[in-house]
């Protein structure tokens, strides 16, 4: 099948990418690299030794995106594409608004412009807002907390209004955990630019020295050490969830599927792993808790499993280890 990946050089885009292409599909990759490097396409190529067309543009901007269509079979897409910072969501909400749903948009019209109605869409387990009971099941209630959150909550019900106006559309929503890691290769991972918000980067730049030590959110949570618990899933898996995903896109539907591992971590089981593995030091110090977190989220994934035959596979070990690997390889 031939798909249009929107957000292709970002970091979940990138090792999609390379699964696509390494399970025999063709793809086409556009980014405008807001949030990630031109020559991640560069490895993505090295990598699964197979080459693509890569268009660099903004989404929001229809004309361009049309003439992708217009030279590109396009069957199906995968739109990863859009700003995913909570904090920054909430100083600049406009911003995120625009982006994430106006490049929404034009990709929906332009799918039902060139009839080729199937799309898997990149959505959250923050739609699930702060959860009663664990672990979470597809059909829990949602709530946002932050305009981040929301506009992945407005982008689920745009397409579940677009699929009763048209339920020839194939879509599939996939709700990730917390994806960390990196691929094997070392060659791309994770690498925000500005100081991490999340754990896993973070602690990686503790660990390369590069900042001196890890704020811990919280040591007095209703958990079993106190600190915030995760489900955290490593991207390659996640990328694979999505190949997967690619065969639901054939029954006129639109599916719901959590991606995660169904294992709750806690924040000093990544950090203590973390060290163990790699064996390196990771100071931190317990911090106040960070606003708007919850104590503990983690997936039940057997949804995905029965209808999708998704497993994740790699442990928390290969997740830590593979994180401090992409530092090791690009230092
Ligand atoms: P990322 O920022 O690494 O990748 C997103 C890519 O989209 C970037 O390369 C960026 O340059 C590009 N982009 C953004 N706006 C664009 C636009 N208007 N036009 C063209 N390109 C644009 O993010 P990621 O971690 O790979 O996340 C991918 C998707 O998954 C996002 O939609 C994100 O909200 C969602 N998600 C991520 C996580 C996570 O923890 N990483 C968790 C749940 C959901
Ligand atoms: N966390 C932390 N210090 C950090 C970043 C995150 O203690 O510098 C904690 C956070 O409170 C949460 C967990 O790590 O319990 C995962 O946070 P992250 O931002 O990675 O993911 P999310 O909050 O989206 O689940």
């Amino acid at each position: 099948m031939k798909i249009l990946v929107t957000g292709g050089a970002g970091y979940i885009g990138s090792h999609t990418c390379i699964e696509l292409l390494e399970n025999g599909h063709d793809i086409v990759v556009v980014d405008n690299f807001s949030n990630s490097k031109p020559e991640v396409i560069d490895k993505i190529k090295e990598i699964s030794g197979k080459d693509f067309s890569f268009y660099e543009l903004d989404l929001c901007d229809k004309d361009a995106l049309e003439e992708v269509f217009k030279k590109e079979q396009i069957e199906a897409a995968i739109h990863f594409a859009g700003y995913k910072a909570v904090g920054e969501s909430v100083k600049k909400p406009l911003m995120y608004y625009q982006n994430n749903l106006l490049s929404t948009l034009v990709l929906c019209e332009l799918l039902a412009k060139y009839d080729c109605k199937k799309l898997v869409f990149s959505s959250s387990a923050t739609v699930y807002g702060s959860p009663d009971h664990l672990p979470i099941t597809e059909d829990f209630p949602l709530s946002t907390t932050n305009p981040y959150g929301t506009t992945k909550l407005m982008i689920e019900q745009i397409l579940k209004d677009l699929h009763i106006s048209d339920p020839t559309w194939d879509i599939v929503i996939l709700r990730y955990f917390n994806p960390i890691g990196a691929h094997e290769s070392g060659f791309i991972g994770e690498s925000p630019n500005n100081i991490p918000n999340n754990l896993m980067p973070y602690i990686v730049k503790v660990a390369n020295k590069e900042l001196p030590e890890l704020g811990i959110f919280g040591d007095d949570y209703e958990t079993k050490d106190g600190t915030g618990v995760r489900d955290y899933i490593h991207v390659c898996d996640l990328a694979h969830g999505h190949l997967l995903a690619l065969n639901k896109l054939n029954d006129h539907a639109i599916h719901y599927y959590n991606l995660g591992t169904g294992n709750g971590y806690s924040v000093l089981d990544l950090v203590e792993t973390f060290k163990r593995v790699n064996n390196i030091d990771v100071p931190y110090t317990i911090k106040d808790r960070r606003p708007g977190d919850i104590a503990a989220c983690y997936a039940d994934p057997s949804k995905a499993q029965k209808e999708l035959g998704f497993v994740a596979e790699r442990t928390l070990d290969d997740m830590c280890k593979s994180a401090w690997n992409f530092i090791l390889k690009n230092k």
